[in-house]
Parts: C-alpha cells; structure tokens; sequence
C-alpha cells in the first residue's frame, strides 16, 4: 500500500529534504537481529544511512533476514572503530537514552528532536542519532561527545525499548517533521525561536571531542583536574561547550589558546630543569 502524500524521501532532491544529512549511530551493538530490525525501521521511514561504531558482533544472515527491505541499508553500513569517528560532519549529535545520566545534557522529547534535525538538514546541517548497546546503553564517556539527550517517554518502572524499536520512534519523528515542513504545517526555519542552528558552520562531533581531550589535558597537567576525581568536573566543562554550540572558528580559537598555555608551559619546565641557562 502506498501513501500518495508521503514521499520517498531519498528520492527528494537534497536541499528540500535531506535525507543523506541524517544518520543513525548503533554503538557497541551486541545482536545482529537488532541491528536488521534497525535498518528496517530506518528504510519504512525514509532514511538509509547507518553506522555501527565497534559493533560486537558481525552483521548476519539473521540481520538480513529480519531487515527485510532495508538489506540495501546493511550493505552500504560503515563499520567504524569509534564513536568520534562516526561523528565527522555531524554538527548535531543525540544521544538517545531512556535514562537520567551524569551527564547533564538538554533533553528533548522526540518531536522537538526531530524538528530540530529536520530544519538542521534544511539548513544544510547533518545530524547523528547515537543509540547504545542493549545491555547497558551508553556510557558517560559516548555521552560526553553528544550535545543533546533524547528521551523516549515511556513508563517510569520500566523505560527500556528494544534497541531496534528506539530506532524506529525517533525515524517516524523525523519523518513526520519533514513532511509538516512540506505540508506547511511547519515553518521551515525556526528563526525567533532560539532552536535554530548557527548561520555560521558548527563544529562537528569529532571536532567537539577532540576539543574536549585537549582541554581535559591541559586542565590535568596545570592540575585543575586531579587524578580520580576530574571526571565530574570535566564532564561538567564539556557540557558547558556543548550547550554553547560553536562554531568551527570558535573551537579553533579556544584550541589556540590551550596550545599557547601548553608552549608556556614547556618553556616553564624547560627553564626549571636548566636554571644555569
Ligand atoms: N539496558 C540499557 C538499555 C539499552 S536499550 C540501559 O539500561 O540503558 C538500547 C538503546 O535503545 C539505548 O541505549 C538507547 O539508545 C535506546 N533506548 C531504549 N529505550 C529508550 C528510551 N526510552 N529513550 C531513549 N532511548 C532509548
């Protein structure tokens, strides 16, 4: 059965609605049937591009099996070694969990998610979902590279949707986002709202976490951060930048200036070894 209202939305030239600026992130992902039943909640919703970060198992003729028309979707997957690799090019990255975390992020309901990534790719933005294994879901450190967190409302006692089935929630949102935009339900920006992405280009995901290593490593050595106990505080720190959105030019700046303290403090240690020179 086909929907006449409902277009194909790969078949949409891109710059009305972007599909290809869309990607679903499995981290750590443990059963091959759960990654075939995410790639066909993603093909019944109009998107194709997925990653499986470090995934503990292969893709297998189960996964085909149960992602019946979304094979095409497994075949072209990227198998990538870690999240941040993942996350080149994504301005926007999500991170989907049921539960409140240490990491304090916004959290959005899938529909304001979903509005957000679908003005982001109309504004030529791309945007990662990161979903986290099946027995422990993300952890603090896949959080930390995520800007926002997207919660599923489920019941309080027991929150936990099959990995597969998350997938498919937040993909109808993004579906039904893009065509209230096409119906004109939807403005297609949101311009005096506040949700709108920078004019300017963001910073991407990896981008954002190489900023947060570096920052984390100067802190350390000028001993702000003390061994054992500067996970919460750093973690904090991120989240600041991360709320902040920056654009590529800003994080370059800050980066600039934690190489400058990391040269004066080489010239530091240099001149207290050698004191005769
Ligand atoms: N046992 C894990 C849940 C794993 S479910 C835990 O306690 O965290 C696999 C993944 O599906 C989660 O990591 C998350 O990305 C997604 N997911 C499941 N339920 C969700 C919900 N209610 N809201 C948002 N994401 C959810």
């Amino acid at each position: 059965m086909s929907f006449p209202h409902t277009p194909d939305l790969r078949q949409i030239p891109s710059g009305c609605l972007p599909a290809d600026r869309i990607r679903i992130v499995l981290s750590r992902t443990t059963h091959p049937g759960n990654i075939g039943s995410a790639a066909r909640a993603m093909r019944t919703m109009g998107l194709d591009q997925l990653c499986l970060v470090a995934p503990e198992t292969e893709v297998t003729s189960e996964s085909y099996a149960l992602a019946a028309g979304g094979a095409g979707i497994l075949d072209h997957a990227r198998i990538l070694p870690s999240l941040e690799e993942a996350l080149r090019g994504a301005e926007l990255v999500f991170a989907l969990s049921a539960r409140r975390r240490a990491v304090d992020r916004e959290i959005l309901d899938p529909r304001a998610a979903a509005r957000m990534i679908c003005r982001a790719a109309l504004a030529g933005q791309s945007s990662a979902l990161v979903f986290g294994c099946e027995s422990s879901g993300l952890s603090n450190s896949e959080l930390d590279l995520c800007g926002y967190h997207v919660a599923i409302d489920a019941d309080p006692d027991y929150s936990s949707l099959n990995l597969a089935m998350a997938v498919q929630v937040i993909c109808y949102e993004i579906r039904c986002a893009f065509l209230a935009v096409r119906s004109g339900a939807l403005p297609a920006s949101d311009q005096g709202t506040g949700e709108a992405p920078p004019a300017s280009r963001c910073a991407d995901g990896a981008e954002m976490a190489a900023f947060g290593r570096h920052l984390e490593e100067v802190l350390s050595r000028v001993g702000f951060l003390k061994p054992g106990t500067g996970d919460h505080v750093i973690r904090k720190i991120r989240g600041i930048f991360a709320r902040s959105r920056l654009t590529r030019e800003e994080v370059n700046i800050l980066r600039g200036a934690l190489t400058e303290t990391q040269r004066t403090l080489d010239r530091a240690e240099k001149n207290s070894r050698s004191p005769g020179d």
